[in-house]
C-alpha cells in the first residue's frame, strides 16, 4: 500500500484496519450518538468508557492528527469545537464506530 500524503489519511487507515479485526464492537460503536453528539451531563462519563478500549491508542492518534473537533468523544477526551467554530459533521466517526 502506498504511503498516504496526509497523515490523517494513514491514522485513519490503521484505524479503520484495527477497528475490522475487532471481534467485538467497541463501546463507541454501540452508542455512536452519544459519543458524536454527548450530553454535557454524561460527556466525563463517556469518556471515561474509552478506557480500555483496544484501539485506544490508534483513535487518539487519529483524533490528534486529524485535529478532531467535532464535539465528540475521541480517545476519552471532549473534541470540542474551537470557539466560534461550529463541530464539524461526524460522518467519519459513526461510519468508523459502525464498522
Ligand atoms: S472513542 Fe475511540 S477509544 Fe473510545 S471506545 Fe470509541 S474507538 Fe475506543
Amino acid at each position: 500500500m502506498n504511503r498516504p500524503r496526509n497523515p490523517a489519511v494513514g491514522a485513519w487507515r490503521e484505524l479503520h484496519s484495527a477497528l475490522l479485526d475487532l471481534t467485538t464492537p467497541t463501546v463507541c460503536a454501540s452508542d455512536a450518538e452519544s459519543f458524536t453528539d454527548p450530553a454535557p451531563e454524561y460527556v466525563a462519563y463517556l469518556a471515561t468508557l474509552c478506557t480500555g478500549c483496544p484501539v485506544f491508542a490508534l483513535c487518539n492518534t487519529f483524533a490528534n492528527v486529524n485535529r478532531e473537533r467535532d464535539g465528540g468523544i475521541w480517545a476519552g477526551k471532549h473534541r470540542q469545537p474551537r470557539r466560534g467554530r461550529p463541530a464539524a459533521e461526524p460522518k467519519e466517526r459513526t461510519a468508523a464506530c459502525s464498522t
